[in-house]
């Protein structure tokens, strides 16, 4: 259930070091709107306490609302994506399961001259697949997955988004192997936040001051947590999605150490994502030559467009039926006629490809000057 948060901006600041279980008491002390139920509380954190009953040294400085927050909302244990999930991207996967599963998996093979970076890049293209290479790298790596978008974090109070940021780490680090996924990196660590002052004119009339600061000290907090990790033997990879590479500045690119496109689907890609979703509602009744049409129609369109097309012409049997006047409360399922191709030619006129070719000209361009995998 969500947790009621707090806004501790505005003069809220030096709450009380975190000692455990005193989250009810601290909303108490401060004056703070309760932080969720004590129970819950108490289970985020007693997870994390290790056999000597203290919290590890990393999160005792953090106050519970943080690391209660990342628990409830940033961590998902159960990441359900596997590599059959994801339609074509080969060679994408074949990099990624050397750059980042194999590594989690096998620490002891990637030490020395094998060790891998502890960042990644994932760049392309809305909708290619990113968040689901992410959630696949933990699942087939078995570690904990923490999503976070960097622009959910830059619209926090002064204050808060560096703190969420230290407990982030902190709580993925006793949570080892752990995959924390940085979704619109941009927005944390652009290009035109460095080239200040510059474009502080530009900067100014984009964003309020406090804005610009609050940007730059999550982005600071960010590169001290990863920093921390580098050269050390802990088992944390971070991956930041972006649909603007060439935004990054090059601080971030750094960082980032391996950089890999996600492009638009292929065309047996695309035709691969229609089959297997209708296939698992048992929808599927088109010949090889109608798939084939579908395929050549659909060129552009991205793993999201092909679902969103999919999701519009599986309605096209029960248009049709509540044209026809048949009572749909009525309508008995195995009645109905199955998903045809003039369905998908009739939904291709609403879902049109979402990324224009101008666009994929850049990530082509970005793609040949950086890339990161040799693979
Ligand atoms: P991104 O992070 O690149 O913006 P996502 O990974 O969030 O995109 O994908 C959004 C949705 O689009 C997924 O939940 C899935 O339904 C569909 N999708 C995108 N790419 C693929 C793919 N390669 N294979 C299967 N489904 C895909």
């Amino acid at each position: 259930a969500p947790v009621s948060r707090p806004c501790i901006c505005g003069g809220k600041s030096g709450l009380p070091i975190n000692t455990g279980n005193v989250t009810s008491q601290i909303a108490r002390n401060y004056g703070l709107p309760s932080m969720g139920s004590t129970n819950t509380t108490n289970k985020c954190l007693n997870d994390l306490h290790g056999p000597d009953g203290q919290l590890p040294e990393k999160l005792r400085n953090v106050t519970p609302y943080y690391i209660e927050q990342v628990s409830n909302e940033i961590m998902d244990k159960n990441p359900d994506v596997h590599w059959n999930d994801i339609a074509g991207l080969t060679h994408a996967k074949k990099c990624v399961n050397e750059m980042a599963v194999l590594p989690l998996r096998r620490p002891d093979l990637f030490m020395g001259c094998r060790s891998p970076g502890r960042g990644l890049l994932l760049f392309g293209p809305p909708g290619t697949g990113k968040t689901m290479i992410g959630k696949a790298i933990a699942g087939e790596a078995k570690a904990t997955f923490f999503y976070i978008s960097a622009s959910s974090l830059t619209s926090k109070c002064f204050g808060e988004g560096e703190k969420l940021v230290t407990a982030l780490f902190g709580v993925a680090s006793c949570r080892q192997p752990a995959v924390i996924f940085v979704d619109e990196i941009d927005s944390l660590v652009s290009g035109m936040l460095m080239s200040w002052p510059i474009k502080a004119t530009l900067i100014f009339i984009a964003r309020p001051r406090n804005e610009y600061e609050v940007t730059g000290r999550i982005k600071t907090q960010f590169l001290i947590e990863m920093e921390g990790f580098a050269g050390g033997n802990e088992q944390v990879l971070v991956i930041g999605a972006t649909n603007r590479p060439q935004d990054l500045d090059e601080v971030a690119q750094r960082r980032l150490t391996k950089r890999l496109y996600i492009p638009l689907p292929s065309s047996d890609a695309r035709a691969w994502i229609a089959r297997n979703l209708l296939e698992k509602d048992g929808l599927f009744k088109l010949s090889n030559e109608e798939m084939e049409i579908i395929r050549d129609l659909t060129d552009g369109y991205s793993g999201l467009d092909m679902t969103n097309l999919v999701k519009d012409a599986s309605m096209g049997p029960l248009r049709e039926a509540m044209e026809q006047g048949i009572d749909i409360m009525e309508l008995k399922k195995e009645d109905m006629r199955p998903v045809t191709l003039q369905d998908f030619m009739n939904s291709m006129q609403e879902i049109r490809p979402s990324v224009s070719p101008n666009e994929l000209g850049t990530f082509e361009q970005w793609n040949k000057q950086f890339r990161g995998c040799p693979l």
